[in-house]
């Protein structure tokens, strides 16, 4: 492969080949013969050799028993994420663009190959390559680090993507703030192959266009996992007033007004940025039944219910309430809060679509929190479809903490 560049991380060494060894204590290595690709510091006994950032290391039993390959961070609480389960695997270039390859294989069989339109093409564990996401909207290529093994290794993920998807540009976006500070990880935001778009990008996502922001939207630009979420909701809107809460650039809002031929959608985000956005596609589509507003939703699901306002459906996709575990409760609270009112401006048979994108939120918690609402407000809840985020978005059966989206589809009495 006369391509193939060595990663920083290998510099030192014979490419992709480990340069230390890292013992775990005993009793705690059965997740990793399971597959389970995070190493926490807490689980480390002690690590033979001097590993750097990046490094490729083996872990091994107490008893020096090979179990997995990965790359070492000091700074992170995940110190080691694992890539291979067997010792013959190199994690050299050669790996990654195997695993690029396949991965982009998989959106092609999802039938998400349409040059005009979106998909998340890379997704960290879920594609056997954890800290790393890769979306496409149209010919760009928006990635997001996630780990500074990764970003070490950027050159060979931008030469494997350029071979296999020939895209115009590759952006690199900043991963959540949170996360950076968690793996030492600090990158900006930059153009990395090819030239930048001009301006918004637009993509098709099932016969509707949508506006994209590479550079300067939220996430990556769009929220892809809610894409057959939005079609989902669609098909219940026919007639309906909908309101569409955080509605971002307006997916929800355009998909129940244009494929699901809704009455009137009302659609509100408390970011201006957001609400040009939406207005913008709304436009865009057509979709003169749609109107946005910039609002908090907290107040306006206040004022709304004090105005004596009633809705036909009412779709809440609220930004993460929880960061981990410790902010549960608030969370559980806060989403409790937003669906109790969102219930009491529906009018009886109508339709909540709620959804969660709080990781540490589990579905049960958040189907106990539905539970809760339909006993407090008095309104029994039909739950018509649980659902999770879009296929391009897999979960690897060995990392359950890739499943984070929850939408769930109810009927409200
Ligand atoms: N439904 C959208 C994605 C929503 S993302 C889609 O399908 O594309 C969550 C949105 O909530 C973001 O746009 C964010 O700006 C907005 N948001 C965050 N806090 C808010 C608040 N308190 N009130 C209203 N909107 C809020």
């Amino acid at each position: 492969m006369p391509d193939e560049k060595l990663a920083e991380g290998d510099a030192a060494g014979v490419e992709g080949v480990p340069t230390a060894t890292v013992v775990v204590k005993p009793g705690r290595a059965r997740p990793f013969f399971g597959r389970h690709p995070w190493v926490l510091d807490s689980a480390v006994l002690s690590v033979d050799g001097s590993p750097a950032d990046g490094d490729v290391v083996d872990l091994v039993t107490h008893d020096r028993n090979f179990i997995a390959r990965g790359l070492w961070n000091s700074s992170s609480r995940l110190r080691v994420r694992l890539y291979a389960f067997d010792a013959a695997t190199r994690l050299d270039a050669g790996l990654w663009r195997k695993r690029i390859e396949s991965a982009v294989a998989l959106r092609r069989s999802l039938g998400l190959d349409d040059r005009e339109g979106a998909a998340r093409i890379v997704n960290s564990e879920g594609d056997d390559l954890s800290g790393l996401i890769v979306d496409r909207y149209g010919d760009y290529l928006a990635v997001q680090v996630t780990a500074l093994a990764m970003a070490g290794r950027l050159d060979t993920i931008c030469d494997s993507l350029e071979s296999t998807l020939r895209p115009r540009g590759i952006l690199l976006r900043g991963a959540e703030r949170g996360l950076s500070k968690l793996e030492g990880l600090h990158l900006a935001d930059r153009l990395v192959r090819g030239t930048a778009p001009s301006g918004p990008v637009f993509v098709r996502e099932h016969g509707l266009r949508f506006g994209v922001d590479l550079t300067e939207g939220q996430k990556t630009g769009y929220y892809l996992d809610q894409r057959e979420n939005r079609q989902a909701a669609a098909r219940h809107a026919r007639g309906r007033r909908v309101l569409d809460m955080f509605c971002y650039s307006g997916g929800f809002a355009v998909a129940c007004a244009v494929s699901g031929g809704a009455r009137s959608v009302l659609a509100v985000d408390s970011s201006a940025k957001a609400a040009a956005l939406a207005k913008a596609n709304a436009e865009l589509n057509g979709a003169a039944a749609v109107s946005v507003e910039t609002a908090d939703a907290f107040e306006k699901l206040d004022a709304l219910a004090a105005a004596g306002e009633r809705f036909d459906m009412v779709v809440l996709d609220p930004p993460k309430f929880a960061r981990s575990r410790a902010s549960l409760d608030d969370a559980l609270r806060a989403y409790h809060r937003i669906n109790r009112v969102a219930v009491g401006l529906l009018e009886p048979g109508g339709i909540l679509v709620t959804c969660s994108c709080s990781g540490s939120v589990s579905r049960d918690d958040f189907l106990e929190m539905l539970s809760g609402v339909a006993q407090r407000s008095g309104r029994p809840i039909q739950l018509l479809e649980i659902r999770g985020a879009a296929p391009d978005h897999p979960v690897s059966a060995s990392c359950l903490e890739g499943e984070y989206l929850k939408c769930v589809i109810a009927r409200v009495a």
